[in-house]
Formats: structure tokens, sequence, C-alpha cells
């Protein structure tokens, strides 16, 4: 099994508008066929920071609604959303169309009666915002405990758009690749 996660923007998708910023939630293009994510090999995620929450250009419900939008228009391949919103003190995690659930210094335990593995990861809780590697911490974190235990993760992956995500994928111990580099492998 391999666990691939992606950058969200930029990496998979652009603005419909071709503004800098999404005018709406599902302002937004894929930059490939999503086919080619539907691998049973592969354990997909999303790792992405979403500073305009912090900044106040972006609500949470209006983050909420990009990622469901790229839920649906991926087909659900993503397993999991991991969104680091702020400085790198927290981070919110959505399983498709759920809310997010959201891990940091003030979260609260019986948020995550399916994740108790999360009180291992207070360590990470400072770290998540890019080129940190807390995000990617935790989505390797979260693949362990939820493939299968025969299956071994062969192989990490993060595939981002910029510098801050090459140097996250360096400190976590993932590969990196530029997305143009990917799609020339994969597509
Ligand atoms: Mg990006």
């Amino acid at each position: 099994m391999k666990l691939l996660v992606f950058d969200a923007d930029e990496t998979l998708t652009t603005t419909a508008s071709g503004k800098k910023f999404p005018e709406s939630p599902t302002d937004k293009v894929l930059k490939f066929d999503p086919k080619i994510l539907s691998n049973p090999n592969w354990y997909c995620m999303i790792a992405s920071n979403q500073k305009g929450f912090h900044l106040g250009f972006k609500t949470k419900d209006f983050i909420e609604e990009e990622f469901n939008y790229l839920d649906e228009i991926t087909h659900h391949v993503f397993n999991y959303f991991l969104v680091c919103p702020d400085d790198g003190t927290t981070v919110w995690i959505k399983k498709n169309q759920k809310k997010f659930i959201s891990f940091g210094y003030k979260y609260d335990y019986t948020q995550f009666v399916d994740m108790n593995f999360l009180t291992e990861c207070k360590s990470l809780i400072g770290t998540f915002r890019k080129p940190m590697p807390g995000m990617l911490y935790l989505a390797e974190k979260i693949a362990r405990s939820i493939i299968n235990q025969d299956e071994k993760i062969t192989d990490k992956i993060f595939v981002g758009d910029m510098e801050t995500d090459a140097l996250a994928a360096q400190q976590a111990g993932f590969k990196f690749f530029y997305i143009n580099e990917w799609l020339a492998i994969n597509n």
C-alpha cells in the first residue's frame, strides 16, 4: 500500500474564475482526471494550509464547503482531508462529507472516539503548518491506524506545488514530487 498525500490549491485544483482566491466554495476545477487516483493500492489523503481563515479571508464554513466540493469532484477518492487553518497550532480533520473535527491545544477528546491514537500525537501540535511536517506525520499516523494491519505502507509520497510542500515532505520523510512531475509519471 502506498500512502499518497496531496496539497490541494494549485496541486489538485485551480480556480474556475481564474482569480487567485476562490469567489465561492465551488470556484474550483481539477487540473487532471481524478480517475488516475483510484488505484486500490493507494491510500490517498490531503494536507492543505488554509491561512485565509486565520487572516479573515475565509470562514470555516466556506472552507468546509470547498472540501465537500473537492470530495465530490474527485469521486470520494480521498480518505481524509487535513487542513491547517492557522500558524500550525490546529489541524482540522475531515472524512468525506462529515464536519471538520479540530485537533489542537484546546481539543476535546470526546470528539475523537474513533481516533484514540490522536492522544499520542500531542507533540505535533504547533507543527501543522507546512513547511513544518506535522500534517504529514499525522497523515501517516491516521493511515497506519486505519489501513488493515496486514498491509504495510511501502511508500510515502507527498505531491505539491510549492517549496514549502517540498520542505514539509523532506522533514517528514516523504518522497516529494511537484504536481507536474507526478503527472508526467502517472498520467
Ligand atoms: Mg498549493
